[in-house]
């Protein structure tokens, strides 16, 4: 049997949508029949051709609001699906880490999908369904050896996205996390040899996962498949991490 996914008639915002993962959501979207916008940074590389680039650095609280309206405006004036996408790597030892690349790393990966979801959030209340996804990780349920600013942003974020589920889900908005394991992209192209080797042997698969393996997944928690399906974390790591 087969089943089409559609998002037509959806207007979605996607967050960091010139990165590697958040590329393949754009493209998955577009590809489903929905309407895309991409806040990135200006200067970021063009999103995948079909989704409105609206440019803008989401760790200023004045930036990431003015970019959401854009966005809806954009959007003919609403939005009813946002996947965030945004993130950054600032990796050391904690106690070699300067406050500045810990207050960094905080700013975008956790305070501005804060900002981006409390700006959005008027939309999806006003399109009466929603659906959300937030970008964590699994290193954000384990911890990482050099990564304890990346690892607690993403903690916080599971703890966002289940927290706004509960406050959302009487406007029948659902809000999910997706955890995706290692996967090759520009945020982990400085990873060292050693270390990458390492995550592959990690997976079941033997094998790194690809962002459309990541858009797939999101692709199900925006869409019609999930419309029961809310507060939860789904790991896309090819077995990285089974708890
Ligand atoms: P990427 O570096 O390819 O993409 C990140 C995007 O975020 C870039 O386009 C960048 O310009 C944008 N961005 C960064 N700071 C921003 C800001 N202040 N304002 C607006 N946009 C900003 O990385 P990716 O691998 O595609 O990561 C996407 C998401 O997936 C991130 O949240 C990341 O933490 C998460 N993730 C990635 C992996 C992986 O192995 N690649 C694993 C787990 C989770």
């Amino acid at each position: 049997m087969a089943i089409t996914v559609s998002m037509t008639g959806r207007r979605a915002l996607v967050t960091g949508g010139s990165g590697g993962i958040g590329s393949a959501v754009v493209r998955t979207l577009l590809e489903a029949g929905a309407r895309v916008a991409s806040i990135d940074l200006p200067g970021a590389p063009p999103p995948p051709e079909g989704a409105i680039a609206v440019p803008a650095d989401l760790s200023d609280s004045a930036s990431a609001a003015g970019a959401v309206a854009a966005a809806a405006a954009a959007l003919d004036g609403g939005l009813d699906t946002l996947v965030q996408c945004a993130g950054i790597t600032r990796d050391a030892l904690h106690w070699k880490m300067p406050e500045e690349d810990w207050r960094a790393v905080l700013d975008v990966n956790l305070t501005a999908a804060f900002l981006v979801l409390r700006a959005s959030t008027p939309f999806l209340r006003a399109a009466g369904t929603g659906a959300v996804v937030l970008l964590s990780s699994i290193n954000g349920q384990r911890g990482k050896f050099g990564q304890a600013n990346y690892a607690a942003s993403k903690a916080g974020l599971e703890a966002l996205a289940k927290s706004a589920a509960r406050e959302l889900g009487r406007f029948d908005v659902r809000v999910n996390a997706v955890a995706p394991g290692f996967i090759p992209t520009t945020m982990t192209e400085r990873v060292p040899e050693e270390l990458r080797r390492a995550a592959v042997g990690e997976s079941v698969f033997r094998r790194a996962g690809r962002p459309e393996d990541v858009a797939n997944a999101v692709l199900y928690l925006v869409s019609d498949l999930s419309t029961h399906v809310t507060g939860q974390v789904l790991r896309v790591d090819g077995g990285q991490l089974i708890a």
